[in-house]
């Protein structure tokens, strides 16, 4: 096999500078956007800056998209589809990048508050694939929404600011964890002792109206004090405890940058950086943030859901003429990269890699020709011919790639949203950034693969 250069080595100062101000800006990107949400809001005040318009704005002007408009589609705050039209015809099939913008967390449960000795919690239910026994002992914010019977919605953003408090769940010391250092990995810490400890402090109150719940009172009041909210509000809310704090550098060389929520909002801004900076090309291009990959695509706002066809169904009747057939055959005629990260090669647990098809921190974006378990099990195995195609993409524009499946056969697997849209017929495969710490409240990815896959992510469009 031909190994794979470190790609530092092949950076000049006036690559070095590039990739400096892609990975500052990818880490102010992270911070402010750590859940779907906001990185929609973020995502779209990027776009509209482009120059992008609402679509919801241009149909309603009866305005028909030609080549060279621009315009994207939101679907409940958490989908997000970009379009820059080219000149062919939309039944030639578009260049498609898709990434997800939902990360592994803790949620709010819908009856969260309660008061135990002396204590006030948040009741939780984690969501994604997580070691459970990471997220605990270490400081988290609290963001998202709670949506009012009036209709009003609050923004919540507790923990991040340095003057902020933080929240987090609570471990047992190690004196007394005789009986849980022998618990199997997976039960060390369970799901119902996630909760989030978010007060010890009683509500001043006269001795003759004594509160039962004197501590998760005084909760509830600075709650309704600083948002206007009441214990019901609850109910319809969207609250998601993630690791408090800002990206950081990571490695004594500064190389590789730690932070929460990469999988996948690293592919997610690559895409993104890729998609507005790439030049217009003949082919419509497209740029997809989906929500709900980490728990099976579902939903409205997974990629199951039916928002890229509704939209690109929306586009082509702005062209008059519409018809099924026109819609199927622009899905079917279109290639995609179903832009996600990949298990970063890690020495210290080289027994569950297989060296030659591993993916390596620092090399460039993997191609993942098919993902799955057990013997590919639930894979989107990519055509050959695809493949053929984007390797002379690939060269042409110079972007360094490797190859890579998820880790040793049978030591687990993972897939991602490529199979989705392959059910139109489209050409999709995987390819995305290696990550250290996949799904750890902190994940680690290289500066180098962050300007790289930028570059691919370009090229592909630009074929
Ligand atoms: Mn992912
Ligand atoms: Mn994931």
């Amino acid at each position: 096999m031909e190994e794979k250069k470190n790609l530092w080595s092949s950076y000049d100062e006036a690559a070095k500078k590039e990739l400096h101000e892609i990975n500052e800006k990818y880490k102010a990107c992270l911070d402010a956007g750590k859940t779907e949400r906001e990185c929609v809001k973020l995502a779209v005040e990027m776009a509209k800056e482009a120059g992008y318009q609402d679509i919801k704005d241009v149909l309603k002007e009866g305005k028909s998209l030609k080549a060279g408009d621009k315009v994207y589609a939101v679907c409940m705050e958490k989908m997000l589809a970009m379009f820059r039209m080219g000149e062919e015809p939309l039944s030639n099939g578009m260049n498609i990048l898709g990434a997800h913008i939902d990360s592994p967390r803790i949620d709010v449960k819908q009856n969260p508050l309660y008061e135990s000795e002396g204590m006030a919690y948040l009741d939780t239910h984690y969501y994604g694939g997580i070691k459970k026994y990471q997220w605990v002992a270490s400081p988290m914010a609290i963001h998202g929404v709670i949506v009012k019977t009036d209709g009003t919605t609050v923004q919540i953003n507790i923990g991040e600011k340095p003057e902020d408090p933080v929240v987090g769940v609570t471990d047992i010391l190690v004196h007394l964890s005789a009986k849980q250092m022998e618990k199997k990995g997976s039960v060390v810490v369970e799901g119902e002792a996630l909760d989030l400890l978010v007060g010890s402090q009683p509500m001043d109150k006269k001795e003759d109206e004594k509160e039962e719940n004197p501590v998760k009172a005084y909760v509830l009041q600075l709650l309704k004090e600083q948002y206007g909210i009441e214990e019901k509000d609850f109910v319809s809310a969207e609250l998601e405890v993630v690791p408090a704090g800002a990206a950081r550098d990571f490695g004594l060389d500064s190389s590789m940058i730690m932070a929460y929520g990469q999988d996948d909002r690293i592919c997610a801004f690559t895409s993104l950086m890729g998609f507005l900076h790439s030049k217009p090309s003949a082919k419509t291009k497209v740029c997809l943030f989906v929500d709900k990959e980490e728990i099976g695509s579902v939903g409205a706002t997974g990629m199951h859901a039916h928002f890229l066809e509704n939209t690109v169904a929306e586009v082509i009747n702005s062209q008059g003429e519409y018809s099924e057939l026109k819609l199927r055959r622009a899905l079917k005629n279109s290639k995609m990269l179903s832009a996600d990260v990949n298990a970063g090669y890690d020495p210290l647990y080289a027994e569950v890699f297989e060296k030659n098809n591993s993916a390596y921190v620092g090399k460039g974006a993997a191609i993942s020709k098919y993902t799955g378990a057990r013997g590919k099990s639930g894979s989107n195995d990519a055509n050959a011919e695809y493949l053929g195609i984007l390797r002379k993409a690939f060269d042409d524009a110079k972007v360094e790639y490797q190859t890579a499946e998820l880790g040793r056969i049978d030591a687990g697997g993972g897939g991602t949203i490529a199979y989705i849209p392959a059910a139109y017929g489209m050409d999709v495969i995987d390819i995305g950034v290696p990550i250290l710490n996949m799904h750890a409240p902190y994940e680690v990815s290289s500066k180098a693969d962050v300007y790289e896959t930028t570059k691919c992510y370009k090229a592909f469009y630009e074929m």
